[in-house]
């Protein structure tokens, strides 16, 4: 940036005494008045997840560990950028100048609500002032946190994540902002912001016939963990017994066969002959019945 002096014109005074600034502080801040940025805002603030907030803490203060500052650091190695695996792992081909996060960018832009479009995506820094003229400065530090995300999924666990997915993900996280009503309604698509109204159904327990068991079962799934738990009662409502353990699978419907299976191998092991079991996955049900067909991984 150059900046030019005025021999003619007189000497002013740009620091007064005893201000809280560095000398360098305060002629950049008299110089250039247009960049004076409440950074802290911008970080810390209720639209960022707290792991989010850091993560642009870091970003700004070059500290996020991308191939370029790691070199920067020392540690010089090869790179080569996840996505299109045909350039270095640099911050600004990494979160703008790269063709599958320009397709994330370019997938989300239209969504928003922008008075504009013409937004410069090249530095953070610099790009800030256009998101606050949009009174949007969250947007690119989550679209950042997404990216991010995706990219150490691939680099480190092997796992394709697209552009669009990327982009679904920042969407989903503006709409969960909404919801909660820290982000006024900037998507355009607005039938998904709107809470859906959850139906409650009140279902019944029904006992099992004079002398019989009946067992109920249920399969949670939460990528990546899951758990199953059940319980085992008489006609008269009593638990004789209950297990509930973490598992591995890799869906719900997964989780629900284990507790089956558990169930059964305890009810066998406990000499259960006269059972009933119920279990709340309607497609389980309809595969141990025959009337759809099982899916391979079950059968393993
Ligand atoms: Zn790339």
């Amino acid at each position: 940036m150059k900046s030019s002096i005025d021999r003619e014109s007189k000497d002013i005074l740009i620091v007064k005494k005893k201000v809280s600034q560095s000398l360098s502080a305060a002629i950049a801040n008299f110089c250039f008045p247009q960049h004076r940025v409440s950074w802290s805002n911008c970080v810390w603030n209720k639209f960022l997840s707290p792991s989010m907030s850091f993560f642009s803490w870091r970003l700004l203060h070059g500290f996020q560990p991308t191939d370029d500052i790691l070199k920067l650091k020392g540690l010089r190695g090869p790179s080569r950028c996840g996505f299109c695996k045909s350039h270095e792992e640099i911050i600004k081909h990494l979160f703008f100048q790269c063709s599958t996060v320009k397709k994330v960018w370019n997938c989300l832009i239209p969504k928003l609500k922008l008075e504009t479009v013409q937004l410069s995506w090249n530095d953070f820094s610099l790009s800030w002032k256009d998101w606050q003229d949009q009174d949007l400065p969250p947007i690119p530090y989550i679209t950042a946190w997404f990216i991010w995300m995706a990219k150490n999924k691939i680099k480190y666990e092997d796992i394709w994540v697209a552009a669009a997915t990327i982009a679904t993900n920042c969407i989903s996280y503006l709409q969960k902002l909404y919801c909660h009503g820290k982000l006024p309604d900037i998507l355009h698509s607005t039938s998904h912001s709107i809470p859906r109204k959850i139906k409650f159904a009140l279902i019944h327990w029904d006992p099992p016939p004079k002398g019989g068991i009946k067992v109920n079962t249920d399969g949670s799934f939460s990528n990546p963990y899951a758990g199953i738990g059940g319980v085992f009662r008489n006609n008269n409502g009593k638990c004789l017994l209950y297990f509930h353990s973490p598992v591995i699978a890799k869906d719900p419907l997964e989780a629900e066969t284990v507790a089956i299976y558990w169930a059964m191998f305890m009810a066998q092991k406990c000499g259960f002959t006269s059972l009933i079991l119920e279990s709340d996955s309607r497609v389980l049900i309809d595969i141990i019945e025959g009337r759809l067909p099982t899916p391979w991984y079950l059968l393993q």
